[in-house]
Formats: C-alpha cells, structure tokens, sequence
C-alpha cells in the first residue's frame, strides 16, 4: 500500500529519531579518519560500509573514491541529494573527543556532517518511499579545482536527473536556523598565471636591461585598475594576487623572470566571460609599453552556485514544515567562495541551502566545530526536500 506524503512524514521522524545514533557514529568515525581530496580511500570504504544494510545500487565514482548510490525502481526521473566528503591539511585544534587522528588533516569545511546527513537522508528514504526514484552522490575532491563534481558528471551522473539539492555547514548561525535564496549564492572561482621575462642583469644598470620586477609590480596594479573599470560596480567582483616570486638570494640581480598568481571571482556569468578578454588586452598594453614578454594561465574553476526559485521554494516550504517560518533565514550577500556543486546547477533545476551547524570560528579553521545536533535536522531536511520534489515532478 502506498503511503501518503503526510504519512511518509510522520514515518520519516521516527526514523531520524531511530537512525540518530548511527548518523552520528558515521560522522565521528569520518571526522576522525579525514582524507584530503582524491584521497577519500577509507572515507569510500566506511560509507559503502554503512550501507550494507540498505536496499540500493552502489557504484564507485570514476576515480574509485565517492559513491553514487541509486534507490528506488530504474529507469525513473530521479532528485539528486549531493554530499561532499573531502578533507583539507589542517591540524585540528577542536579537543573534540572524535578530533582528528592524523596529523595535518582535518574535515574543516564540515564535510564529514554533510556525508552523515546525505546518508540519513538515503536510510530514510529507502524505508518509506521505495516506489519513488533518488540518486545519492558522496562527492570526492570539492576542496579542489577541477573539483569533483566534474569527473562525476563527465561519467553521466546526472543522466536521468530532474534536480538536484545540497547543503553547507554554516556556522554563523545557530542549529535549527537553515538559510536558502533563489539567484546567486557563491561566486565564480578561476585562477590565473603569469610569468614576465625580460634579459634581467644588474640592479646598478636597470637602463641595460628590462626590470622584471618593475614590470610585475606595474602590471599587478594595471590589472586591478583594468578590472575596476570595466566590470559593472552594482555586480560582485574581485580579483586578488596572492602569490609573487622573483628574484632568488641577491637583491642586487634583476631577475629574468617574475611569475606571480591569483584568484578571481564574479557572482555573474556576464561579468565571468570578460575576465580572459580584459586580462589578454591588459598584459598585451603593459608588456609592450615595458618592452617585457609575458605568458598568461587561465585555469578555469567552478561557476557560481545559482540557487532555482522552484527547488529553492521546496527547500522553503520543507523548512517549514519540520520547524516553523522562524527557522527560515535569508542569506543575504551571495559569498565570494567557490563550490563545485555549480556544475551540477549549471545543467539541472537545483538549489544549495545553508544550514546552521552552531556559532564556531569560520570554515577552514583550525578551530571549526559543528554540532552533532545538526546532522539528524540536516538528514531530516534533505529527507523530506527530496521526497517532496519528488512528488512535485515535473517542475514547472
Ligand atoms: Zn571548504
Ligand atoms: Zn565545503
């Protein structure tokens, strides 16, 4: 017999409440054993682990890391829940009592509550809605770029999907507050390259030779004026050099070559596009006036996360339903940051929420602590966002 949504929800509460303990056992045991991207081994082994009981089709992802995990009848339409599971080289400094147990690694973006919440969400959903189709997706390599999401989709993982969801710890605000909007909510995030050449020589006789250095320093500045003046202001931008070399032990040696490296980021896909044309046009003007030569890398990384108005109002209406208008937050200012799980919104309705994982210092810090109470609400939320999309197919 087929259950209603309204029953299949009051089944899937008592089934958070039951699976609880074994969320959070994953959780800790992934915390403590973190991986750096591509390196997820024992991360794989432990979720494919935690799924021996569970009715579904697994498949390794192409790079043998990360699963993709179907559940329900084949051949079906299918929502896709998408955790990442990758750990940065941090050394943790939590005293957790499940803190780290390598050196140097540590799951500081929360990517251990996101595998443990997309897995109750899969345990869940197994139990009350087996005549309904769901692709799980524990992504490897999210920290990196080309990050994951890429291999994944080149291997066809979204063939057959409708749409897809995703969560981010967020620790600017409180367990029980989630926080979601339609539009952009992370920016675009490309890197670039470049080496200046000149004959380099000695720093008395700068007249004999071309000074790298200067040329460097000089184009730095050009690009950042370049960039301000031709992206329109009302459109978040930003460009930043975070790297420079020259020049080795003698500061009396002008260099043949300085390179020098950054990152930039644009929350609109127009502003995007001009980023290689501003930057060729610039370096072309600068070198020749400084009689340099000069080679440019542009390293495309992943576009901005925008957020579908219609997966975003499921994600709205299932937040309330499990905790009230007060839970719902906006989120405001889209950030700056990159996340791959734009090349899954670039190709399917989708939508990234936010979700409160306890006031701590900020992603990516030695210091970072999610609570445990965030996992079951997190679970329960994709849960019930998933089963809800599901029953709205198609989107209209
Ligand atoms: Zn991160
Ligand atoms: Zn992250």
């Amino acid at each position: 017999m087929t259950l209603s949504l309204q029953q299949q929800f009051a089944q899937m509460a008592s089934l958070i409440e039951q699976e609880t303990p074994n969320l959070l056992h994953l959780r800790h045991s992934i915390h403590q054993h973190p991986e750096i991207s591509r390196q997820e081994v024992e991360t794989t082994a432990r979720i494919e682990q935690a799924l021996v009981e569970t009715q579904s089709r697994i498949r390794r992802g192409p790079a043998g890391v990360g699963l993709i995990v179907d559940i329900g009848p084949p051949h079906q339409p299918q929502i896709l829940v998408r955790g990442d599971i990758d750990a940065l080289a941090i050394q943790e400094q939590t005293g957790l009592p499940f803190q780290s147990a390598r050196c140097g690694v540590m799951h500081a973006c929360g990517h251990d509550v996101h595998t443990a919440s997309v897995f109750g969400a899969l345990r869940v959903l197994a139990q009350i809605a087996p005549e309904r189709a769901f692709r799980f997706v524990f992504q490897h390599a999210e920290e990196v770029n080309p990050g994951g999401a890429v291999d994944l989709i080149q291997a066809g993982v979204l063939e057959g999907v409708v749409a897809a969801i995703s969560l981010h710890c967020d620790p600017t605000r409180p367990v029980g507050r989630f926080a979601i909007q339609d539009g952009p909510i992370t920016a675009s995030n490309d890197q670039f390259w470049i080496d200046v050449y000149g004959a380099g020589g000695h720093g008395a006789r700068p007249h004999e030779t071309q000074d790298t250095v200067l040329a460097a320093a000089q184009i730095i500045q050009a690009i950042y004026h370049a960039f301000d003046r031709c992206v329109d202001a009302r459109n978040p931008f930003v460009i930043s050099v975070g790297v420079i070399h020259g020049g080795d032990q003698s500061p009396n040696v002008l260099p043949t070559k300085v390179r020098f490296g950054g990152s930039i980021r644009s929350t609109h896909k127009e502003v995007r596009d001009k980023i290689a044309p501003i930057l060729q046009r610039t370096l072309e003007g600068m070198a020749s006036a400084l009689g340099v030569r000069y080679a440019l890398e542009l390293l495309p990384g992943s576009p901005g996360v925008y957020n579908d108005r219609r997966v975003v109002d499921v994600f709205r209406e299932a937040v309330v339903s499990l905790l009230g208008e007060e839970a719902l937050q906006p989120i405001g200012l889209p950030s700056m940051g990159g996340e791959d799980f734009a090349f899954f919104a670039e190709r399917v309705p989708s939508a990234m929420i936010r979700v409160g994982s306890g006031l701590s210092t900020s992603l990516h810090t030695p210091t970072f602590l999610a609570d445990d109470q965030t996992v079951p609400l997190a679970a329960h939320l994709l849960a019930r966002t998933a089963l809800l999309l599901s029953s709205r197919l198609p989107l209209d």
